[in-house]
Formats: structure tokens, C-alpha cells, sequence
């Protein structure tokens, strides 16, 4: 059984045949079923009336954007064959008047979003946000510098003069506790480190890499601890911007902490003693992530000894 995180979960059926057909696209943007999800500044729209839920809009409100925007990006069907579409909106004046909802709705943070409203709605967030957020990055190809144009709804570029194809780049993450007996090892980077805050080890996997070798390696870097067994738990996309975390359990065969004091201010063993009172928010002096992050469930599958 494998554990659904925040960010995972989308319902929507991506519609991989309908989307290759670029005429079927523009005309489902205008059917009356049509859904949109507008993004400022890639914050999502959010409604927050009782149960705070993403707040799609119809298409007679695309006629008030700027041609600038560009098409809407497809996300897929819903579960009763409604197009959804996300609408990148930055580019107007006052995104408030995008949408009919006035002061019920408002833009965002995906973080702060994706913990108020269902899995299943974060597991969209999570896809529209990223793929925004790459169309506004990779507006031109790598190899000939002119502009490119979106197709397949939004995941893939064409180059118009070279005709190369770019596609959306979702970039693994290998994210680890590693434990030995009845201990385990967390850590604090630099970036926190006037903080409390403690968590996994973690670092963008390398090309031409396993998840094992990715998994070895990083704890190598970041603690200078030997990595023997490792054992895959779950995954999580996280699209800030863009990253798919590759959540593992890794069990040490040395002691010696020795840190990377260019990455990390403090790397540790905790006791399992230690580690339960932090997921309960009762550790002194420390903090570690919580529930929406996949770094959370990792910690307390090993506490625990359950699969979350
Ligand atoms: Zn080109």
C-alpha cells in the first residue's frame, strides 16, 4: 500500500489523446463546460467560502485578459468530462476582476493553499502550478534561441524555427532518513540555521544515477555516514517549482558524523525517544516538518515502525 501526500492524488484524467489534437483543444476552451484556473503570479485562486476549495472560473472571463497571456494550459478532464484548463493571470492589472467571486476568493500561496483544501485539489494545484511556472521559464529554445510555441495543451514547446521539442522538466529530489538500531539522523541546513527547525537529508538526484546511488551519495556528502540498506517508502511532487521528491528509509553502517559545513550547520542523531516528542511538537529546541511535507512521514513511518 503506498501513501498519498499532499501534491499527490490529482483526479483529473490528463487526456493524452485529446490533447495532440490541437484544433479539439481551442474548441474545447470555449465549450459552456469549460473550467479555468487562473494562477497570479503563480498563487493559485482560491475560494474560501467554508471549506476553502480552488476556484475555477468560466471562459468569458479569458475575453479581459491580454492576448499576452497565451492559451490556457489543459490539465485533463474532471470526473464528469469537464475540460480544466489553468490561466496563467499575472499580467493583469487588477486580478480581482478576472473572477465573478469578488472578496470570496482570493491568490494564494500554493503552500498555505494546498493545506487548506483537499488532497485531490492539491494534487491539480501541484500539476497547473508547475507547468506555468515552466512555460514562463522556457519561453525560447535552448538550442537556436527563438521563441517557442506551446502544444499538446501545454506539455510540450515546439521550437518555430528549428523545430526542436522541449517538454516540461520535473527535477527528483532523493530525500532520506537515515537510522541505525534505534536511532536516526536529521539535520539543519544552512538557510535555517538560525533556526530549530531539523529535518531528512536530502539533494537533487544526478544524472546517470540510481535513487540508491542518489540516496548513498547525498548522506555521504551531507554527514559522511556510510549507507548500506536502502529501502524506497513514497513519493511526492512538489511544485516549488517543479521537483518530484523521491521519499527512501537508509540504514547506516558507520557512526561518525562528519557534516558539510558548506551545506549544513548541524547534523545529528536523535534517539526514538527524541524523535516522537518532536512529532508532537514537545522537543526542546527542536522542530521538524509537518504533515504536508513527505519529510514528516518518513520520520514517523521509522518512529512508529508504520507505512506512514
Ligand atoms: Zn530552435
Amino acid at each position: 500500500m503506498s501513501y498519498t501526500h499532499i501534491f499527490a492524488g490529482n483526479p483529473l484524467d490528463r487526456g493524452d489523446i485529446e490533447r495532440r489534437d490541437e484544433q479539439l483543444l481551442k474548441e474545447m476552451i470555449w465549450q459552456d463546460s469549460a473550467k479555468f484556473l487562473p494562477f497570479h503570479k503563480l498563487n493559485p485562486l482560491i475560494l474560501k467560502k467554508g471549506q476553502a476549495e480552488l476556484a475555477w472560473i468560466s471562459n468569458k472571463f479569458l475575453k479581459q485578459l491580454p492576448k499576452e497571456i497565451g492559451d490556457p494550459k489543459f490539465l485533463g478532464f474532471d470526473s464528469e468530462r469537464n475540460p480544466c484548463f489553468a490561466v496563467d493571470v499575472s499580467l493583469v492589472k487588477k486580478p480581482s476582476d478576472i473572477s465573478n467571486y469578488t472578496d470570496q476568493a482570493d491568490f494564494e500561496d500554493g503552500r498555505s493553499a494546498a493545506i487548506s483544501i483537499t488532497n485531490e485539489q492539491s494534487g491539480i494545484l501541484a500539476q497547473a502550478r508547475s507547468n506555468l511556472n515552466w512555460h514562463a521559464q522556457h519561453r525560447f529554445c535552448s538550442v537556436c534561441g527563438t521563441e517557442s510555441q506551446s502544444q499538446r495543451g501545454g506539455l510540450m514547446r515546439e521550437c518555430r524555427k528549428c523545430k526542436t521539442q522541449h517538454f516540461p522538466r520535473t527535477d527528483p529530489v532523493a530525500i532520506m532518513l537515515v537510522y541505525k538500531g534505534d536511532r536516526c539522523v536529521m539535520g539543519q541546513t544552512l538557510a535555517r540555521s538560525n533556526s530549530t527547525f531539523y529535518s531528512c537529508l536530502a539533494g537533487f538526484m544526478d544524472q546517470g544515477e540510481s535513487i540508491e546511488e542518489g540516496v548513498r551519495r547525498e548522506v555521504r556528502e551531507e554527514s559522511g555516514l556510510e549507507i548500506g540498506k536502502v529501502t524506497y517508502h513514497s513519493s511526492q511532487p512538489w511544485p516549488f517549482p517543479s521537483s518530484l521528491m523521491i521519499g527512501c528509509h537508509a540504514e547506516a553502517i558507520s557512526d561518525e558524523i562528519v557534516s558539510d559545513p558548506g551545506e549544513m550547520s548541524d547534523v545529528r542523531w536523535f534517539t526514538k525517544e527524541d524523535v516522537k516528542l518532536a512529532l508532537e511538537d514537545k522537543l526542546d529546541g527542536v522542530n521538524i516538518p509537518g504533515p504536508i511535507a513527505i519529510a514528516h512521514h518518513l520520520i514517523k513511518a521509522w518512529a512508529y515502525q508504520t507505512k506512514t
